[in-house]
């Protein structure tokens, strides 16, 4: 029996900091499949597990952090299926039960057993209540669960397993119902970890005019200098200037919200035009009265996407491959890990932060 160890970085308590540690290596059985980790990504809902109160999550402690990864396959169980030995993959994050209708179409996120999972408090999926992939290495329950990445560096291909899919996913979501003629907008809010890989996305997906917004000028840089048509601070009248920016002043026909906080669901909700489309993306805490009449442009729909499905992680991939998406990150050392999180607490981080192995 092996007993190889591997380092990791344990969520050990509700409200304690993260632990860099050391614990056994994973052997992968029946389908299982394991990862040697080369990149995992940092992300805010790391900072809101590790905050949570006790009993705020249907998790169990301790567990591995660690939703976004990539690496490459190290060993498969005797009944793995999917890529193999060797093979460089991106780890679909959002384990549903992969049985239901849902998770047959490859929508995990959408799991129809998702309450049902986190009531035997197995957790959302890797790095949520599951082993992730802040470590060595990563045990992957099947096959089903990784999207090959060819070449594509690690430290690129993590970040697209959430803040990439996320993004994708929302896009996806409004791209159906832009006017494919005369000219659509979209406004991106929050040009962030997710926001500047939407506006990339929009750009290589859609033809419609990218308008954003941010609170910091130097987030409106990256906006600039991925594809934005227009970028501008929040400020009192941003939803007029927005609704101005787009064709025939009428406002714009969806928004991405990435904030979700009650000034951002304000300016959406004043910068759409009747009939448009707005996705609530982040969760800052923001609500927004559904009453007819009421203060929402007729016609208005509203979209609350979560993560993505498994067939447009495929689609957010071959973007990258071709150079079409590009993720700003900021790499650090897995042994580094609790002080890339502290960083990222004190906003100090430029894009996304990864951890690659040391
Ligand atoms: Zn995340
Ligand atoms: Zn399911």
């Amino acid at each position: 029996m092996s007993t190889a160890r591997m380092r990791a970085v344990r969520m050990t308590r509700w409200g304690g900091p993260p632990v860099l540690t050391e614990v056994a290596r994973p052997i992968p059985r029946a389908d299982e499949v394991l990862i040697r980790v080369e990149a995992a990504g940092v992300c805010r809902s790391d900072l809101h597990v590790l905050d949570a109160r006790p009993g705020a999550l249907p998790y169990r402690t301790p567990f591995t952090l660690g939703h976004e990864v990539a690496g490459r396959v190290a060993e498969r169980g005797p009944g793995a299926t999917g890529p193999a030995v060797g093979e460089r993959v991106v780890v679909y994050g959002p384990w549903g039960c992969g049985l239901c209708s849902r998770c047959a179409a490859g929508a995990e996120n959408y799991c129809d057993r998702r309450a049902d999972l986190d009531a035997v408090r197995t957790g959302t999926g890797l790095g949520l209540g599951r082993d992730g992939g802040m470590a060595d290495y990563l045990l992957v329950p099947s096959g089903r669960l990784l999207v090959p990445v060819g070449d594509l560096p690690a430290a690129q291909a993590a970040p697209l397993s959430d803040a990439g899919l996320t993004a994708y996913h929302a896009v996806s979501g409004i791209r159906p119902t832009l006017p494919v003629e005369g000219g659509a907008s979209v406004a991106v809010i929050g040009v962030g970890g997710l926001g500047h890989l939407a506006v990339q996305i929009l750009r290589a997906t859609t033809s419609a005019r990218v308008l954003a917004v941010d609170v910091r000028e130097e987030a409106l840089a990256l906006a600039d200098a991925c594809g934005a048509h227009f970028g501008t601070l929040l400020r009192p009248d941003t939803a007029e200037v927005l609704r101005r920016r787009a064709d025939g002043g009428v406002g714009v026909d969806a928004v991405l919200d990435f904030v979700g906080s009650r000034s951002s669901l304000e300016l959406a909700v004043g910068a759409l035009r009747s009939g448009g489309e707005l996705a609530v993306v982040g969760s800052g805490g923001g609500e927004l009265t559904v009453r007819k009449p009421g203060a929402l442009p007729p016609g208005v729909r509203i979209s609350l996407p979560f993560w993505g499905t498994r067939p447009e992680l495929e689609e957010v991939v071959a973007l990258a491959r071709k150079g079409a998406v590009r993720v700003e990150t900021e790499e650090f050392a897995l042994s580094s890990a609790p002080e890339a999180i502290d960083r990222l607490r004190s906003g100090r981080t430029r894009g996304r932060t990864v951890l690659v192995p040391d």
